[in-house]
């Protein structure tokens, strides 16, 4: 056992065993191979560039102060083209440098023109501030960098808007109080040189489209005062960025990709828990008040749960330093738990050395957790996401990740806190009973390979469209030049608006007709949120949009807030408001819902012979009317309760695709089976979308049918949560022969026999996952690729 000095700073020498022989190890222990694939991801060294000869030595200096020898290729590559006039996204992996890329250019302009002004936009204030103190530590004279945004004191703002020439804010505060207010900011907004947009990627679906329209909005006022600034932008790395980058800011964005930045060597496994014996007993046993019949998930996997426990307690007794992420702080809890048993088992005192995040830990107690792992008086820790890490936690000897986290953004930030310099380390995806993950384990290439998942927005959608440009009308008379700079839908949305008495038309333009201004929330969607208060105290918890109420805040919801757990005592529809209290239970709560969906208009479509591939506005009339209690530890279902909830309806943008029975009959599909095997194809293509698409499986949803009283004929649709859509059913329709062969591929690839969790049963379904066809959904699929094709 290695000894720890209080006085190590840095993760000591590790004498536990290679990366290819721990996984050797942890992989001989049951009888089938649970690896799918094991990828080594070596060392890169960094590629360092000369700095460019524009960058004035002051600059350079300062940067060299704060450690910066020389940037990074991809760094001087994007600096440069930004500091010639084009808008660029750079677009690369984690901790990569992104930020200098747009200091440069924006800082030397600032030092060259004592006149420039720089505008930076974060989603959050913490990474404002974060970016506040980088550029202020260059320490660079008549730059007077600050931040503006709900916390800057009322006394300091007209400071800010007249002698800082880089403020640092976010989206919310450019819209509620900077373009509103613009005759205040318009010495600042005439000499704008930079407009700076950090991590892009998070401004997706509905938030995303009225981001879009607020940067519209800004680029209108600069046209106004006569600016013309360039757009940089930072993103994860993602498909398509500079489609993206695009849409977001209405410009042609050039995307810089290549990441010159060194990294650590990885081996990086892919790993599939096995499946249980058909006879190892009730894992799922039925409770009596349970409805009794076979609709339930049926666990079919050992859960990813207790396959990580078990793998965080062998590498722990290996003496190697572990952490383990988990999605929920429940589960984290569970994990470490089940890791401590198993090594107390084995040897008494052992399981003293694994410990959890828990919520309540303060900051401090965190980071002396942390300390411990580093030191290695604590060899394992499970965590929830990265978030609550600090961000020195990295130098680890294994990485376990328990489910895919949902972008590979996501999973390449947690795969990266493994790995020290000159030594290599051991990362280790485990897979969770869901067809992405599935999809994901048997096909390490969407893994290690070009990213296909993009951002998508939809800037179009009439619900984003008309209130932006209410905010753009108070903001200056709208003319016929800016409907352009809005896009597609802008007439359509004006004229709305001059109906509804918002907007009177005159000779020069539009004008907004109140004196108050619009009230939009770029990030409310779906109805007045429902506020969230706890009983006892009255204390008003948060607020969720009111499409996702029914969701998660029905009556016996749990309902978790800042990884605090509460349980909802009654949702109160008339006033908007949720009562909860705090309570951790060790089950989950899940709402099913029941649809009906009736197709409004064809926007595009594919005629394919026997299948029809469409894109349209639909409108979609749902009702929750119960949800289900599941065992957190293992997902065995508890009972399902009844709601009373009233049905809503909700006008979206949907992709569906249709097949005459004729082809499915000769696919062999039987007619009684045609049902399931749509519903089972509908599951698991909701399940594949997040592969195509920024979006989670609940931010969309389906529908499938033998007949479908619009399209008469077997169809299955796929639409977007949000009213007016949120850009996900289109590039769904965009990427449809890849995101249903990948569909395909994830069903096929599942060795249960006849339909799992982890290929065609969905969580959320309406119907209690019934009726089900595996086999005959990928028939299915296969027609339809088939002629799709063609
Ligand atoms: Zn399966
Ligand atoms: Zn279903």
């Amino acid at each position: 056992m290695e000894s720890s000095s209080a006085a190590t700073v840095s993760a000591g020498p590790s004498p536990g065993p290679t990366p290819a022989d721990l996984l050797r190890r942890l992989r001989a222990r049951g009888a089938a191979d649970p690896v799918t694939h094991v990828e080594r991801v070596p060392a890169r060294p960094g590629v360092p560039a000369p700095w460019p000869s524009w960058a004035p030595p002051e600059l350079r200096a300062a940067f060299a102060r704060r450690g910066v020898v020389a940037p990074w290729q991809h760094q001087a590559q994007a600096a440069t083209l930004a500091y010639e006039g084009e808008h660029v996204v750079v677009a690369t992996g984690t901790a990569s440098g992104k930020s200098l890329a747009y200091q440069l250019p924006a800082l030397a302009t600032l030092l060259a023109d004592p006149r420039a002004t720089v505008l930076y936009l974060a989603p959050t204030k913490a990474l404002a501030a974060d970016q506040l103190r980088a550029v202020a530590a260059l320490e660079l004279e008549g730059v007077r960098p600050a931040c503006y945004d709900g916390d800057t004191p009322r006394t300091e703002r007209e400071w800010i808007r007249r002698h800082s020439r880089f403020v640092l804010t976010n989206p919310d505060m450019l819209h509620h109080g900077v373009l509103p207010g613009h005759a205040q900011w318009s010495g600042f907004l005439r000499r704008l040189a930079y407009v700076v947009i950090d991590e892009c990627h998070t401004y997706r679906g509905v938030f995303g489209s009225h981001v879009a329209h607020v940067l519209r909005r800004l680029r209108r006022q600069c046209a106004r005062f006569g600016s013309t600034p360039v757009f940089v932008l930072a993103s994860a790395t993602s498909g398509d960025p500079s489609t993206a980058a695009g849409r977001l800011t209405g410009l042609p964005v050039t995307a810089v990709t290549e990441d010159a930045s060194p990294r650590g060597g990885v081996t990086f496994a892919l790993w599939e828990p096995p499946l249980l014996p058909p006879d190892s007993g009730p894992s799922t046993p039925v409770p009596p008040q349970s409805t009794g019949d076979h609709d339930d998930l049926q666990q079919v996997r050992r859960s990813a749960l207790r396959e990580t426990a078990d793998l965080l307690a062998d590498t722990v007794a290996e003496g190697v330093r572990t952490l383990a992420f988990v999605r929920s702080r429940k589960g984290a809890e569970v994990v470490a738990a089940n890791a401590r048993r198993a090594l107390d088992d084995a040897v008494p005192g052992l399981g003293d050395r694994v410990a959890a995040y828990r919520g309540g830990y303060l900051r401090e107690e965190r980071r002396e957790l942390e300390r411990a792992l580093l030191h290695g008086d604590l060899l394992g820790l499970a965590s929830t996401n990265a978030l609550e890490l600090g961000v020195d936690l990295v130098g680890l000897d294994a990485v376990l990740i328990c489910g895919y986290p949902g972008t590979r953004a996501s999973l390449w930030q947690q795969a990266g806190r493994a790995g020290r310099s000159g030594q290599e380390a051991l990362a280790v995806l485990v897979a969770r009973d869901d067809p992405l993950d599935t999809y994901l384990v048997h096909h390490p290439e969407a893994i290690f390979g070009a990213p296909v998942e993009a951002t998508v927005l939809d800037p179009a959608n009439p619900y984003v469209l008309a209130p932006q440009l209410a905010c753009a009308a108070f903001e200056a008379p709208l003319t016929p030049a800016d409907l352009a700079l809005f896009g597609d839908g802008a007439k359509e949305a004006v004229d709305q608006l001059v109906a509804a008495g918002a907007l009177r038309q005159r000779p020069t333009g539009w004008y907004w007709r109140h004196r108050e201004r619009p009230e939009v929330d770029l990030r409310g969607e779906g109805g007045a949120p429902v506020c969230v208060v706890e009983s006892s105290t009255g204390r008003l918890l948060g607020t969720v949009d009111g499409g996702s109420s029914h969701f998660l805040l029905h009556s016996g919801a749990v309902y978790l807030h800042q990884g605090v757990s509460y349980v909802v005592d009654d949702l109160d529809l008339v006033d908007g408001c949720a009562l909860v209290h705090a309570e951790e239970p060790d089950w989950s709560t899940h709402a099913r819902d029941v649809t009906d969906l009736s197709v409004v208009s064809v926007r595009s479509y594919v005629d394919a012979g026997p299948v029809g591939m469409f894109l349209g506005e639909v409108d979609v009339t749902s009702q929750v009317v119960s949800y289900q209690r599941r065992r957190i530890a293992t997902g065995e279902v508890i009972d399902t309760r009844p709601l009373d909830l009233p049905a809503r309806e909700l006008r979206t943008v949907a992709v569906w695709f249709t097949l005459s029975p004729q082809s499915l009959t000769l696919a062999g599909v039987q007619p009684a089976d045609v049902p399931g095997a749509l519903h089972a194809a509908e599951h698991a293509a909701i399940g594949l979308l997040p592969l195509m698409a920024t979006c989670d499986r609940w931010d969309i949803g389906g529908l499938s049918t033998a007949v479908h009283q619009d399209t008469e004929a077997p169809t299955v649709f796929v639409y977007d949560g949000h009213p007016g859509g949120a850009g996900f059913a289109e590039r769904a329709y965009g990427t449809a022969s890849a995101w249903l062969r990948a569909t395909r591929d994830a069903i096929a690839e599942c060795g249960c026999e006849s339909g799992c969790p982890s290929c065609v049963q969905s969580p959320k379904c309406g119907n209690g996952n019934n009726p089900l066809s595996k086999p005959d959904a990928i028939r299915v699929l296969d027609v339809v690729l088939a002629n799709l094709l063609e």
